[in-house]
């Protein structure tokens, strides 16, 4: 009989860890995917509010409603020139 204490060792497991930055993936695929695109690269979503920067615009629409309040979202996602 085999116990299982507190955590899922089959997630455990699959755990990958990036050699470069120690991002931990679940898959092979989605680390591969880091290292090519996102690993030591600089963000370029800069918010306008704050000094944050995020890698997708998802990401950074995400940090606009949370910490600035949805209605600032049209204005730093979709800010005119
Ligand atoms: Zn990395
Ligand atoms: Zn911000």
């Amino acid at each position: 009989m085999k116990y299982v204490i507190g955590v899922d060792d089959r997630l455990a497991e699959n755990i990958i860890r990036c050699p470069t930055c120690g991002r931990e993936y679940r898959s092979v695929a989605s680390l591969n995917l880091h290292k090519r695109y996102y690993c030591q690269k600089q963000p370029s979503m800069a918010c306008s509010l704050c000094r944050y920067k995020a890698y997708h615009r998802g990401n950074l629409k995400r940090h606009v409603v949370v910490h600035h309040g949805e209605q600032y979202v049209d204005a730093v996602l979709y800010k005119k020139k």
